[in-house]
């Protein structure tokens, strides 16, 4: 068989340009490990197994978020379940900007989210128990703010992919007794060191007692833990849920 003729240096030239186009693919082909571009603060559930642990390329292709369902609306903890005691941080100067960053104290969450974690007060009170908040839905511009302040994400989840807390699918929460009062844990909200792991075991037994009461409250009622922030849950199917960027006062819920 004859192969047709082509001048030597066209071969070269096509070799040249197809070397060229390989390295070019190469270099816009995703890293091996997901997390490696990412910048998220939050984004490993402590759930190995769990299909949510795979974060970023997932954070990119979701399906669409249900048009509007009820269980998709943003509703205000307070009228879900008025017991359940808030302490926001973002909209005091008490958090790690060190400056208020809400305009209001209010605890949004999408509406099957707040049912759960409505049944998770409950079962807290059997126990004379309750649940205090931290942080809910957090508005996209608030998660740039942040990440002005502290662009490091170790501390806080690059507003280019969104926090979960962004789609109001997650919660930082910790335990109160009857009277409201905290319940010691291993750390502060927001201490970004090893003693914030759910694997810590330094500390006091009551305070490792305690954050084991409130993981496993939480993981009964199909709230994911993360491993590296004691108060941090990611609500079920938190990946149906878009993020976004309406303030907090404009929240009709
Ligand atoms: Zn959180």
């Amino acid at each position: 068989m004859r192969l047709p003729q082509i001048p030597v240096n066209k071969l070269m030239r096509y070799g040249l340009l197809s070397a060229l186009v390989a390295v070019m693919v190469a270099c816009q082909m995703p890293p091996t490990n997901p997390f490696a571009s990412q910048s998220v603060a939050e984004p490993v559930s402590q759930v190995a197994s769990e299909p949510n642990a795979t974060a970023s390329p997932a954070e990119k292709a979701l399906p669409p978020q249900p048009a509007n369902t009820a269980a998709s609306q943003l509703v205000d903890i307070r009228s879900i379940n008025p017991r359940i005691v808030l302490d926001i941080r973002y909209a005091t100067p008490n958090n790690f900007t060190h400056r208020s960053l809400y305009s209001q104290a209010r605890c949004l969450l999408r509406a099957a989210i707040a049912a759960d974690l409505s049944q998770v007060q409950a079962s807290l009170e059997a126990q004379g128990l309750g649940l205090k908040v931290y942080d809910c839905y957090r508005p996209l511009a608030v998660q740039r703010k942040m990440w002005q302040l502290m662009p490091d994400s170790r501390y806080v989840a690059n507003p280019a992919v969104g926090s979960r807390h962004n789609r109001g699918s997650a919660v930082d929460v910790t335990l109160v007794d009857r009277t409201g009062r905290e319940l010691e844990m291993p750390t502060d909200f927001d201490d970004f060191s090893d003693r914030a792991h759910l694997e810590y075991q330094g500390g006091s037994a009551q305070s490792r007692r305690h954050r084991q009461i409130l993981q496993q409250a939480m993981n009964q009622q199909g709230f994911i833990s993360l491993s590296t922030e004691w108060w941090h849950f990611d609500g079920q199917n938190w990946q149906q849920y878009q993020v976004m960027d309406v303030p907090l006062e404009k929240v009709k819920a």
